[in-house]
């Protein structure tokens, strides 16, 4: 299959990406990587009328530390965010979750910004992002606004993202000192989306847990946490039995319904409790200070 006819434009700048924006409006559709857009196009499951082409803005494309936030353009590839010593400094988390992103190749051209507004139930990073308490900076005409990770995947590859907006970059706290993280998952091969994946972050104290965050992926329509789980943890001292306890209820509360080839809701649930305890044990593990 080709893709249907477009209009294709390419700015030179974050103000002509504006312009082209407001002027577009709901016609246009942002290319980035092109790895989830361009397969859309050829199947004419995405048939936009303007292809707005982002490559080469350099100010989209950037990875670094403002205060206690670690800000990444939304250009920006993911293997430099994988190779990315910053990253692997301030977001530990972000980083284990890269290894599970995909293949070298997609990770050449793909992009943090295409990957979080494309917004697969099955990605990794949005769980992370969730997880992190993260912010992404929408840019438009009319301003910039910024909408908490929680509140940006609203279902399958839909977002907060209005027309004539785009993702410009992606916040996340950095990692303070206590904090404790893992990612686990479980895929058909190494680099696939994920079949369930769970994202936790610890701050021990004392051995008592202050905070928990507990994020899954590949579960539902949308990653989300699991506050019922991180409830248990909180204000707990961190042995086996609370951690299995939570894993527990990780999996007996939450609702599968992202249900494929890759499994029913009972092999999801197993796997919730899997991953949910591994999680937490190797993030109380890494909590030092
Ligand atoms: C074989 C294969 C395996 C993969 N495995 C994984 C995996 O394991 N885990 C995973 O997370 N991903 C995986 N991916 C997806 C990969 O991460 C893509 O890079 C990502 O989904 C899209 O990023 P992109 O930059 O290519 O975006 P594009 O394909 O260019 O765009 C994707 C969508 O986002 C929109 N968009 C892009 N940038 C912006 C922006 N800045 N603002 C607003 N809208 C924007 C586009 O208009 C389009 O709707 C895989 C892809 C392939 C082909």
């Amino acid at each position: 299959m080709k893709p249907s006819a477009f209009h294709y434009e390419k700015p030179s700048s974050l103000d002509g990406l504006l312009d082209v924006m407001g002027k577009h409006g709901e016609a246009a559709r942002i290319l980035a990587g092109g790895q989830s857009l361009v397969p859309m196009m050829n199947f004419r499951l995405a048939t936009p009328e303007v292809l707005i082409d982002i490559n080469g803005l350099s100010e989209l494309d950037y990875i670094r530390q403002d205060g206690d936030s670690l800000s990444i353009g939304a250009l920006t590839r993911h293997n430099v965010i994988y190779d990315s010593p910053l990253v692997a400094e301030l977001s530990p988390l972000m980083a284990e979750a890269y290894k599970h992103v995909a293949h070298t190749t997609i990770r050449n051209r793909g992009t943090i910004g295409g990957n979080l507004s494309h917004a697969d139930p099955s990605s990794e990073l949005p769980a992370v992002c969730i997880c992190l308490e993260g912010h992404m900076i929408l840019r438009s005409k009319q301003g910039t606004r910024e909408v908490p990770a929680g509140e940006f995947f609203l279902g399958a590859l839909e977002t907060a993202i209005q027309p004539g907006e785009f993702l410009a970059e992606i916040k996340i706290p950095v990692r303070k000192p206590g904090v404790g993280s893992a990612f686990e998952e479980v895929s058909p091969r190494r680099g696939d989306f994920a079949t369930t994946a769970v994202a936790a972050t610890l701050q021990i104290d004392g051995g008592i847990c202050q905070t928990a965050r507990i994020a899954h992926a590949a579960v539902a329509d949308r990653p989300a946490r699991i506050e019922s789980a991180e409830a248990v943890l909180e204000g707990s001292a961190l042995d086996k039995a609370r951690i299995n306890q939570a894993a527990e209820i990780a999996a007996s509360e939450t609702e599968p319904s992202l249900i494929n080839y890759h499994g029913d809701a009972d092999y999801k649930r197993d796997l919730l409790r899997a991953l949910t305890k591994r999680a937490l044990q190797r993030a109380s593990e890494n909590s030092v200070n």
